[in-house]
C-alpha cells in the first residue's frame, strides 16, 4: 500500500510547488543591478591612544566592512564612510544572489530526486519470452 506521499498526484503537486519557488528565485536574481563581492561585516577597533576607553574593552565602531573570500582565505576589507551605503547595498544583493543560488540547487536536487523515483517506480525491463 502506497502512502499519500508516494502517489502521483502528490508528487505532481510537490513538483509544481517546487517549480514555482524555483522560478520566483530565478526572477529575484534578474535585477541587473550592481553587486560587490563580499559579505557585509562590522569591525570594532582600538585606536592606540593610552588612556582611551578602547583599552578597557569598549572598542570604537562598529565600522562597516566586507568579508571577502580570496583564494580560499577570508579577508576583511574596510569600507570608506562615504561609500558605506552604496557598497553595503551592492554587497547585500551579492549575498542574496549567493543564498538564492544555493536554494535553487537544493530545489533542483529535490526535483531530480522525485523524477528519479518516478522513473524507478514506472520502469520495468522488457523480457521477451
Ligand atoms: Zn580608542
Amino acid at each position: 500500500m502506497k502512502s499519500r506521499r508516494e502517489t502521483l498526484p502528490y508528487l505532481i503537486e510537490k513538483i509544481s510547488i517546487l517549480n514555482i519557488k524555483r522560478t520566483n528565485h530565478i526572477y529575484s536574481l534578474l535585477h541587473g543591478k550592481e553587486m560587490i563581492h563580499g559579505m557585509p561585516h562590522e569591525v570594532l577597533r582600538k585606536c592606540g591612544k593610552k588612556n582611551c576607553k578602547c583599552n578597557k574593552g569598549s572598542k570604537h565602531g562598529p565600522y562597516p566592512a566586507l568579508s571577502v573570500n580570496r583564494q580560499g582565505s577570508q579577508k576583511i576589507v574596510m569600507i570608506k564612510k562615504a561609500d558605506a551605503a552604496s557598497v553595503l547595498d551592492c554587497a547585500k544583493r551579492f549575498k542574496h544572489y549567493q543564498q538564492t543560488l544555493a536554494r535553487i540547487r537544493r530545489i533542483d536536487k529535490e526535483i531530480n530526486h522525485i523524477l528519479v523515483k518516478l522513473k524507478m517506480d514506472n520502469t520495468t525491463d522488457y523480457i521477451p519470452v
